[in-house]
């Protein structure tokens, strides 16, 4: 595993700093290893996005460390208590948001959250009045009297975290909770989750959205294939393949030996140059003003350009570089048939083009 820093740890025998600490967990169905060793922690007060493709066993991991199913090998601990053992007590501290909303589309969003709050232990009274508070955080006072089957996608997902909130557990579980949202119901539930940290509440992500570990957690788990393959930042992953790249489109292709002396002064590493000539790509060391000057630079060289973009890498990329294939690639399962390309954390040597085998792709030294 690729391990950029090694997590905050704590000395208390109940886990002290840590919500959840999970290692070498292992689960087959049949002849499938959901997970195959995954170890996983999470400090009190923060957010951790396990990510990974379909299949790559994030649900089982939830699912253990929810207490809905169990482990065949490995040691899970929720707020110090061991999943096996002290289910009851784990159950009191965590709220869940599966993948399927669980709202009772018969019922209005007020109504759902009353039956929630009453299940969890509220009376009546008290059960109103916390509905009535989580539908004015969650944006959906003014929904609440509405039967939920009318909301939207976005809505319903809402309501559906918030009635995981009744209790006011200190650890949410989150499995990939803007599945199929569109990019502003994605926002919302976003903002709503960042809401929720800054009150203190500890966050466990599940996401196959790698924007989403980027915008919403201090620590990113990649799984791939049941185990955790690189851990860290969300910058310190995506400085790991090598920082920003600058992505030059030209009119006309142009000789290597003409980009390599004119971008010499900025890019920092391998100049890659593609589509017959017409496409570069180069890591940079990204200042104010760089695209101007690459420009310029270019253009004294009699070259020009159609387009600069300095680009930050995305955890796509990370996800590529470490295992030599795209996130989103869903014909690998959780036993990856081979093609899928080595699991190992050794990872492809900084090279994010997709197709770098391409006869059409040279490269310069610089
Ligand atoms: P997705 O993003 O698609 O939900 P995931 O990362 O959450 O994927 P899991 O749902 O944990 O992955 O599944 C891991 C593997 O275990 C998959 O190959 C899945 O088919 C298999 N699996 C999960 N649950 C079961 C089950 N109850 N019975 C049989 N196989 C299962």
């Amino acid at each position: 595993m690729v391990q950029m820093e090694q997590p905050r740890k704590s000395g208390s025998s109940a886990g002290g700093g840590l919500m959840i600490e999970a290692k070498g967990l292992t689960k087959t169905y049949g002849n499938v290893h959901a997970l195959a060793g995954l170890d996983l922690e999470v400090a009190k007060g923060s957010i951790l996005a396990v990510l990974g493709p379909n299949g790559a066993g994030k649900t089982t991991a939830v699912r253990i460390l929810t207490t809905r199913t169990v482990p065949n090998s490995g040691i899970a601990r929720v707020a110090g208590y061991d999943v096996l053992t002290h289910g009851p007590e784990v159950r009191r501290l965590i709220g869940v948001t599966a993948q399927d909303v669980t709202v009772d589309g018969l019922l209005t969003g007020r109504q759902n959250l009353v039956m929630a709050a009453q299940l969890s232990g509220l009376s009546r009274r008290d059960a109103g009045r916390r509905a009535d508070e989580l539908l004015g955080q969650f944006g959906l006072t003014d929904a609440g009297g509405r039967v939920a089957k009318g909301y939207s996608g976005g809505m319903r997902r809402r309501l559906d975290l918030a009635a995981s909130l009744v209790s006011r557990p200190p650890l949410l579980f989150l499995d990939e909770p803007t599945t199929g949202l569109d990019p502003t119901s994605r926002a919302d539930v976003w903002d709503v989750i960042r809401g929720l940290t800054s009150e203190g509440v500890t966050v466990l992500l599940t996401t196959q959205y790698l924007d989403e570990a980027d915008q919403l957690a201090e620590r990113v788990v990649v799984v791939d294939h049941g185990r955790s393959i690189a851990e860290g930042t969300p910058e310190q992953l995506k400085r790991s393949i090598g920082g920003a790249r600058l992505e030059v489109t030209l009119s006309q292709s142009a000789r290597p030996e003409v980009l390599n002396s004119a971008l010499s002064p900025f890019v920092s590493g391998e100049l890659r140059v593609s589509e017959g000539g017409k496409r570069v790509s180069a890591p940079v060391n990204v200042m104010s003003g760089l695209a101007t000057a690459v420009v310029r630079a270019l253009d004294a060289a009699g070259v020009s350009v159609d387009d600069v973009e300095v680009r930050q890498p995305s955890l796509d990329d990370v996800f590529f570089a470490l295992t030599g294939r795209a996130a989103t690639d869903e014909t690998v399962g959780a036993n990856g048939a081979a093609g899928g390309g080595g699991t190992g954390g050794a990872g492809r040597s900084g090279t994010v083009e997709a197709d770098s085998s391409s006869s059409e792709i040279e490269e310069v030294a610089v």
